[in-house]
């Protein structure tokens, strides 16, 4: 019998108000139901709003640098239970233990920069217009913040949010993706036990339309941070610019990687199967178009589609393998569906196209997927996928590369492959991404730099690095008149 786990609300792990719960299965394999969480509902994010503004009352006035102490030993606890996050978040994405490991440690590094941002959260002081007047600026919390995180990245993501959340002085309500609910409630027993007051956490389990939507409705949740779909951060972007809330959107991709003639055609073969088919192709930065320059075209390819099929695929769980299933069946036929798309818009199939059968049948399993031929502004070259498919698109100079780049209403992150240094410097002024990356693959961000997107990817916020810090507080200026009489800005200094 699989356990059945609860939401945290109100400082106790309760079951949620309607008795409802969703079976969470390994996507490897479907047979194996790892439990069943809460479905809950707005009665639940009710409670869950309650409890938080009494843990933003306590938990503001903690000053920051004891909060920054808070977060240090979550980091401590996450070190020691690296591998066991690991793999209970292998077994309910899916993605191997390489990336798993990587997506714990990225929580890590982000709750030492937390740690660390509780001494600094720097206001400024600067001299005023005036004679004996003081001008300074401080950053405030803000209240109960709501997060919804997507599947992808089931423990970076939300701690992307959360700890920089925390470390402001604001309290949290999560709602994480219900395909990976156990990561979430692994890490939410971290922060009790490192000694977060419990009314600073809720924790609500389930359906976007229902807890995710009861979350941004909320009159008393005056900030969200969102991460998924383009589609979902456009519903919630309406009901937070009606409601005047605080909102940071970060939403879907179609990135590329562009590989020049004189690449080392090595390295970019190493690149592109690890930007295309790691984390089978679910990642917002994964490398979905690979543009070609034509006199290198037919030789990269034809390597290309060999190591293409040569990489493993199997349960994410075991060390050899290199590529896991997708979440659900849903996205499966999803991927099917673009499979089709790119055969009736006439691009060639190289390889893959097709599930796998025998042991994997069990699982979500997708074939690393080729497709060459692939024109500028066809759909399977302009939507996300979110999955193990590669379109190849042939250019003939580095101009029409960046056009096909900038073509797409996306924007989150870009790659180039070439020795010359000064087109590299050319590529980080042109590409129209948040992210560019010489000689790497689309993804790879790091915890301590800004991370986003332009255009459609996000709303001009970014996570990760010093600037999510202003977002998850408010700035307040002091202006202290000490010269005993009225002085007027603006007029007395300029009084002509
Ligand atoms: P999704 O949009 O389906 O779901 C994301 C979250 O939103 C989930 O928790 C879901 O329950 C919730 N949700 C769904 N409908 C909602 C609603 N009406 N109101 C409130 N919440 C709602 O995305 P997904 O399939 O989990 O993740 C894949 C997507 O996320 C891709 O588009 C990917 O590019 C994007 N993504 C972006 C980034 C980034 O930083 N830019 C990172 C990872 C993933």
């Amino acid at each position: 019998m699989a356990k059945s786990f609860r939401n945290f609300i109100g400082g106790e792990w309760v079951a949620p108000a309607g008795g409802a719960f969703l079976e969470n299965r390994n996507p490897a394999d479907t047979g194996d139901l790892i439990g069943r969480f809460p479905d809950s509902d707005a009665r639940d994010v009710t409670r869950a709003v309650r409890s938080a503004k009494r843990g933003f009352a306590a938990w503001s006035n903690t000053p920051a640098p004891q909060r920054g102490d808070v977060l240090r030993r979550v980091g401590d606890l996450m070190v020691e239970r690296k591998e066991a996050i690991a793999d209970a978040m292998s077994r309910e994405m899916g993605k191997v233990l390489a990336e798993t490991r990587g997506d714990v440690q990225e929580g890590i590094d982000t709750a030492y920069y937390a740690a660390g941002e509780g001494r600094r959260l720097f206001g400024r002081t600067v001299p005023s217009e005036l004679g004996a007047k003081w001008a300074m600026s401080w950053r405030r919390p803000i209240g109960v913040v709501g997060l919804i995180t997507p599947f992808n990245f089931p423990m970076a993501i939300p701690t992307w949010k959360m700890f920089p959340a925390l470390l402001c002085g604001n309290s949290v309500i999560i709602k994480p993706s219900e395909d990976v609910p156990h990561t979430v409630h692994l890490l939410v027993e971290i922060l009790l036990e490192a000694g977060l007051p419990p009314d600073a956490v809720q924790l609500v389990h389930g359906r976007g339309e229902t807890v995710g939507k009861a979350l941004v409705e909320h009159p008393e949740v005056p900030v969200i941070s969102f991460t998924g779909s383009t589609a979902t951060g456009a519903i919630i972007g309406e009901t937070c610019g009606r409601m005047h809330k605080r909102l940071s959107l970060e939403m879907g991709g179609k990135n590329a990687m562009i590989v020049m003639d004189d690449a080392d055609l090595d390295l970019a073969l190493e690149g592109v199967l690890w930007g295309a088919f790691g984390t089978t192709g679910q990642r917002c930065t994964a490398t979905s178009r690979l543009i070609l320059h034509r006199k290198v075209h037919d030789r990269f390819l034809r390597r290309l589609v060999e190591a293409a099929e040569g990489l493993r695929l199997g349960d994410g769980r075991a060390e050899r393998t290199d590529v896991g299933p997708l979440i659900h069946e849903a996205s499966r036929a999803n991927v099917e569906r673009y499979v089709e798309i790119g055969r009736e818009e006439g691009a060639e199939l190289l390889t893959g196209g097709k599930a796998p059968g025998g042991r994997l049948a069990a699982g979500w399993f997708y074939r690393p997927t080729v497709f060459a031929g692939v024109r500028a502004g066809n759909r399977l070259e302009q939507e996300e996928i979110f999955g193990p498919v590669l379109s190849v698109i042939r250019v003939g100079s580095f101009d029409e590369a960046v056009r096909v780049n900038n073509g797409v209403r996306y924007g989150l992150s870009s790659s180039v492959y070439t020795r010359d240094v000064n087109l590299a410097f050319r590529a980080l002024q042109a590409l129209d991404n948040g992210i560019t990356y010489i000689n790497a693959p689309t993804i790879g961000a790091e915890a301590h730099l800004p991370f986003g997107g332009v255009k459609a990817t996000g709303n001009g916020h970014r996570e990760g690095g010093w600037g999510v810090y202003e977002f998850y507080s408010e700035t307040k200026v002091g202006y202290v008149d000490y010269s005993g009489r009225l002085q007027r800005a603006q007029i007395d200094t300029y009084d002509v």
